[in-house]
């Protein structure tokens, strides 16, 4: 009765396609990438047996091209198609379209992924069987007067969400009737932008709130089981950064209660294969809400696969090929506790925005319970077009804080350098006493951690950084010299006049001057002396004795450019000041400028129009995320320079108003 699956199509990209592609390889069955222009040279196309092109890079010319990826699948023999998560893998329609064409899609039936693509068709199903759904209004009518008199039966403060939504995107919350005409007006224009359809639900807003989710794994037989639950409750924008199974305050009971009402939601869906059921869980009452039903892989589902010892994806084939599940619900174990930090190419001190850039180091040190899914190698791209994730490190330990102490080490001592990255931010959260004490909700990244404070770096660390770097650039150029037959004249071993550089890290200046003395420098910074030896050198590293204390330091040279990385520090950037600064790039008056690599999506505004402060200039989208840009000022709009579809990189002069 189970059809044999031979070879398996990834329609995705980066860490999830080499995931998948690692238990296909166990199971004996061959795999095929897919990749765009920007992931030629991604880790995943080496990984799989096959590869095929697919198309530019943006999203809906490859990986959301359905025709493309049938046919794809066709020319190579696949018998079956893997979504990943993300692109098409919520998509009834192209579930159902790989049944037409006699493809298996891995994932739930085309019902079930439909039943749960509206948020508000969602809760009224999961209502209709007693499942506890966030208290709000769903209906169709969806005139304002509609949606501000539900408002006032809810009260303050709620949530608006876009039904279509997904991705923290389309929601808002309202902390008082003043604010809700904007809110609503808000909403509706970022949901239209980002999902097409405008339809809003208003739910209560559940103030300390814990994301719980518990994953359910169904097969085509109606059985289904829940294989325990998630926290994933440290969250920016709505979206997940950490998360860890057991949660720190589920008590048996309630995860017997929880994981019972996920099971029925997945048994009112007729629900197969892998699939999530997200709670918001409020820690005043103990009282617990449906949120919404993800149909398809999760990209935490490492931690359930460290607790458990399953492979999910291996399941998820099975399950696709019509197997019965082999596992029943009193044989799912929990063992020990597991933690998952997702790595992001995001600047923590700036709003978490996405930057983009070239990943010139990235390395991992080896440590028990260890599993990292990277999506990136040493000399990777993140570039604009998909989601700014470099890696999610998973580890697992005996409890929760053996866990952590792992985890800590490890962030310690990952080597991620080109970027900026939030692994500062990550490496912080694990010192944080509330965190460590389980006790947070999810505006815990918002409320409670002073994010600007944690990318800084005391003057002492980076003074540490200029020495690492100052003797890594002395050490090439001597291994240089002894290269070269004819020494230039005019060089000396031993030299008594200082030397000086100077670098920048961030807007700091650190200047130095250093002298050696056979094979003892003195660097002189401001009024302090450090002595400094060499104790090993190699072209990606140095090792030095500086005041007694051994250290080594990864560095990556990059024109002008340092980076490096020290235990104690992190990955940090240093720049060699030119001594012939460049003239620094004038500032436009009244002009707007792109805040990070992006598409320009939307251009609001024609010139000549006159501007009032707040209105919406430009939508930006860069790595899933879409920003609108808003007048500072109110003025007439003097110059576009950009035009819709248009790439444009950091710095760029998008528009000019001329004040009034
Ligand atoms: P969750 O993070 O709970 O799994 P999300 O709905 O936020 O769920 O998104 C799932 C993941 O799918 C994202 O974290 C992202 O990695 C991936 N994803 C979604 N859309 C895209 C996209 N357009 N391009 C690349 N990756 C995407
Ligand atoms: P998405 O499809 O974008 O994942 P969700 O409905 O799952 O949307 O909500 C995303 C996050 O927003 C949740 O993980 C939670 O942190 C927060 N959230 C959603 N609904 C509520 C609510 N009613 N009260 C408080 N927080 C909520
Ligand atoms: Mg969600």
């Amino acid at each position: 009765m189970s059809k044999k699956i031979h070879t398996i199509l990834i329609a995705n990209r980066g860490e999830i396609a080499s995931r998948v592609i690692r238990t296909c390889r166990k199971m004996g069955i061959a795999t095929v990438a897919v990749f765009s222009e920007a992931d030629r040279h991604a880790p995943f196309v080496q990984d799989a047996d096959m590869a095929v092109y697919i198309g530019e890079s943006e999203p809906a010319k490859s990986y959301l091209d359905q025709d493309k990826l049938i046919t794809a699948a066709k020319r190579t023999g696949a018998e079956a198609i893997h979504p990943g998560y993300g692109f098409l893998s919520e998509n009834a329609g192209f579930a159902r379209r790989c049944k037409e064409e006699g493809i298996i899609f891995i994932g739930p039936n085309p019902e079930a992924i439909e039943a749960m693509g509206s948020k508000s068709k969602a809760k009224a199903l999961m209502e209709a069987h007693k499942v506890p759904v966030v208290p709000g209004y769903k209906g169709d009518d969806q005139s304002v007067e509609t949606l501000v008199e539900e408002a006032q039966k809810i009260g303050y403060p709620l949530l608006l969400k876009a039904t279509a939504g997904g991705g923290g995107k389309g929601m808002r919350i309202v902390g008082a009737a003043s604010e809700l005409e904007a809110g609503i007006a808000a909403a509706k224009r970022e949901a239209l932008s980002a999902f097409g359809d405008d339809e809003l639900l208003i739910e209560k807003y559940i103030e300390s709130g814990r994301h719980i989710e518990f994953q359910i794994f169904g097969d085509q037989h109606q059985n289904v089981i829940h294989l325990l639950e998630r926290e994933c409750t440290i969250q920016r924008r709505y979206q997940k950064v950490i998360e860890e199974s057991p949660s720190p305050v589920l008590t048996e009971d309630l995860r017997t209660q929880m994981g019972q009402t996920a099971v029925n939601a997945a048994k009112a869906l007729n629900y197969d294969n892998a699939g999530t059921v997200e709670f918001i869980f409020d820690d005043k009452t103990q009282a617990f809400y449906f949120l919404e039903v993800n149909t398809r892989l999760q990209v935490e589902h490492p931690v359930t696969e460290a607790i458990t010892g399953l492979d999910l994806v291996q399941m998820q084939i099975e399950s696709a090929q019509g197997k019965a599940l082999s596992i029943s619900q009193e044989e799912v174990q929990g063992k020990g506790y597991a933690i998952e930090a997702r790595l992001y190419a995001e600047d923590p001190a700036n709003d978490f925005v996405p930057v983009t850039g070239k990943i010139h180091r990235f390395s991992a040190p080896k440590v028990e319970g260890l599993r990292v899914e990277s999506a990136v190698e040493s000399g990777s791209e993140i570039s604009i077009y998909y989601d700014p994730m470099i890696a999610k490190i998973i580890m697992w330990g005996e409890n929760r804080q053996a866990a952590h102490s792992r985890l800590g080490y490890v962030l310690d001592k990952l080597v991620c350098q080109g970027t900026t990255t939030n692994l500062s931010f990550l490496r912080h959260l694990l010192t944080n006493e509330d965190f460590l004490q389980g006790k947070y909700d999810t505006h815990f990244i918002d409320n409670k951690l002073d994010l600007k404070e944690i990318s800084s770096l005391s003057a002492e660390s980076e003074i540490e950084l200029a020495v690492a770097v100052l003797m890594f650039r002395w050490a090439e150029r001597q291994g240089r010299r002894k290269l070269l037959r004819n020494l230039p004249s005019g060089w000396r071993s031993n030299f008594y006049e200082a030397q000086k550089e100077s670098y920048l890290i961030g807007e700091d200046e650190i200047a130095l001057g250093y002298r050696m003395e056979g094979t003892n420098f003195h660097i002189q910074v401001g009024e302090q002396e450090i002595q400094c030896s060499l104790a090993a050198h190699s072209p990606e590293s140095i090792s030095l004795n500086i005041n007694g204390l051994q250290r080594s330091y990864s560095i990556i040279q990059n024109g002008n450019d340092f980076f490096i990385h020290s235990q104690g520090i992190g990955n940090h950037k240093l720049t060699l000041k030119d001594r012939f600064p460049q003239k620094e790039k004038e500032k436009v008056k009244g002009g707007y400028v792109s805040p990070m690599p992006s598409q320009i999506v939307k251009v609001h505004v024609a010139e000549g129009a006159n501007i009032k402060k707040g209105d919406p200039l430009l939508v930006l989208s860069s790595m899933k995320m879409e920003s609108t840009l808003l007048a500072e000022e109110d003025g007439t709009l003097e110059e576009v320079f950009v035009s819709e579809g248009q790439n444009v990189e950091a710095g760029f002069l998008l528009l000019k108003i001329q004040e009034n």
